[in-house]
Protein backbone atom coordinates (compact mmCIF):
# COMPACT_ATOMS: atom_id res chain seq x y z
CA UNK A 1 0.00 0.00 0.00
CA UNK A 2 2.43 2.32 -0.12
CA UNK A 3 2.27 3.92 -3.67
CA UNK A 4 0.05 6.51 -1.02
CA UNK A 5 2.74 6.69 1.33
CA UNK A 6 4.24 9.80 0.26
CA UNK A 7 4.31 11.62 3.23
CA UNK A 8 2.73 14.59 1.15
CA UNK A 9 -0.75 15.39 3.19
CA UNK A 10 -2.36 18.74 2.34
CA UNK A 11 -1.67 19.92 5.92
CA UNK A 12 1.84 18.65 6.01
CA UNK A 13 0.84 15.58 8.03
CA UNK A 14 1.84 12.18 7.04
CA UNK A 15 -1.69 10.62 8.35
CA UNK A 16 -4.71 11.80 5.97
CA UNK A 17 -6.47 8.35 6.08
CA UNK A 18 -10.29 8.80 6.67
CA UNK A 19 -12.41 6.60 6.20
CA UNK A 20 -15.37 8.36 3.85
CA UNK A 21 -19.26 7.49 3.37
CA UNK A 22 -21.78 8.80 1.32
CA UNK A 23 -22.48 12.06 3.76
CA UNK A 24 -18.63 13.52 2.34
CA UNK A 25 -21.52 14.25 -0.84
CA UNK A 26 -20.39 15.20 -3.87
CA UNK A 27 -18.27 12.76 -6.21
CA UNK A 28 -17.25 11.00 -2.93
CA UNK A 29 -21.14 9.75 -2.17
CA UNK A 30 -21.44 9.02 -6.17
CA UNK A 31 -18.80 6.37 -6.26
CA UNK A 32 -19.09 4.49 -2.66
CA UNK A 33 -23.10 4.51 -3.68
CA UNK A 34 -21.85 2.43 -6.80
CA UNK A 35 -19.23 0.38 -5.69
CA UNK A 36 -20.61 -0.38 -2.55
CA UNK A 37 -22.21 -3.58 -1.56
CA UNK A 38 -20.69 -4.76 -4.97
CA UNK A 39 -19.14 -8.22 -4.96
CA UNK A 40 -15.33 -8.09 -6.05
CA UNK A 41 -12.66 -10.76 -6.32
CA UNK A 42 -9.08 -9.48 -5.33
CA UNK A 43 -6.01 -11.00 -7.25
CA UNK A 44 -5.36 -13.11 -4.24
CA UNK A 45 -8.42 -14.97 -4.95
CA UNK A 46 -10.75 -13.54 -1.93
CA UNK A 47 -14.23 -12.46 -2.79
CA UNK A 48 -15.81 -9.74 -0.63
CA UNK A 49 -18.43 -7.01 -0.72
CA UNK A 50 -16.88 -3.76 -0.95
CA UNK A 51 -17.87 -1.61 2.30
CA UNK A 52 -15.49 0.16 4.41
CA UNK A 53 -14.02 2.67 1.89
CA UNK A 54 -11.35 4.85 2.94
CA UNK A 55 -9.80 8.04 1.00
CA UNK A 56 -6.36 9.64 1.42
CA UNK A 57 -6.05 13.36 0.62
CA UNK A 58 -4.24 14.15 -2.36
CA UNK A 59 -3.64 16.59 -4.99
CA UNK A 60 -2.88 14.61 -8.01
CA UNK A 61 -5.69 12.20 -8.54
CA UNK A 62 -9.10 11.68 -7.08
CA UNK A 63 -12.69 12.87 -6.48
CA UNK A 64 -13.82 15.74 -4.83
CA UNK A 65 -16.44 15.92 -2.12
CA UNK A 66 -19.17 18.55 -1.00
CA UNK A 67 -16.61 20.42 0.67
CA UNK A 68 -13.98 20.77 -1.99
CA UNK A 69 -11.63 18.42 -0.81
CA UNK A 70 -10.43 15.98 -2.71
CA UNK A 71 -9.79 12.34 -2.20
CA UNK A 72 -8.20 9.65 -3.35
CA UNK A 73 -10.50 6.32 -2.57
CA UNK A 74 -9.56 2.88 -2.25
CA UNK A 75 -10.95 -0.50 -0.69
CA UNK A 76 -8.71 -3.00 1.20
CA UNK A 77 -9.02 -6.76 0.37
CA UNK A 78 -9.75 -7.87 3.85
CA UNK A 79 -7.41 -10.76 3.34
CA UNK A 80 -4.36 -10.10 1.35
CA UNK A 81 -4.58 -6.12 2.13
CA UNK A 82 -4.14 -5.25 -0.78
CA UNK A 83 -5.49 -1.75 -2.06
CA UNK A 84 -7.66 -0.90 -4.76
CA UNK A 85 -8.10 2.49 -5.91
CA UNK A 86 -11.93 3.70 -7.09
CA UNK A 87 -10.51 3.91 -10.73
CA UNK A 88 -9.21 -0.22 -10.24
CA UNK A 89 -12.70 -1.34 -8.74
CA UNK A 90 -14.46 0.65 -11.48
CA UNK A 91 -12.51 -0.35 -14.22
CA UNK A 92 -12.66 -4.19 -13.01
CA UNK A 93 -16.65 -4.32 -11.92
CA UNK A 94 -19.17 -4.09 -14.50
CA UNK A 95 -21.54 -1.88 -13.28
ZN1 LIG B 1 -6.64 -9.91 -1.60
Amino acid sequence: MNKYGNGNGIDGSSTSEAVLNPCFGGDVAKIIKSLRNKAFTCSCKHSFNLKDFKGYKEGAEGFYDKYGKKWSIFVACPSCKRAWTAYELLSRLVL
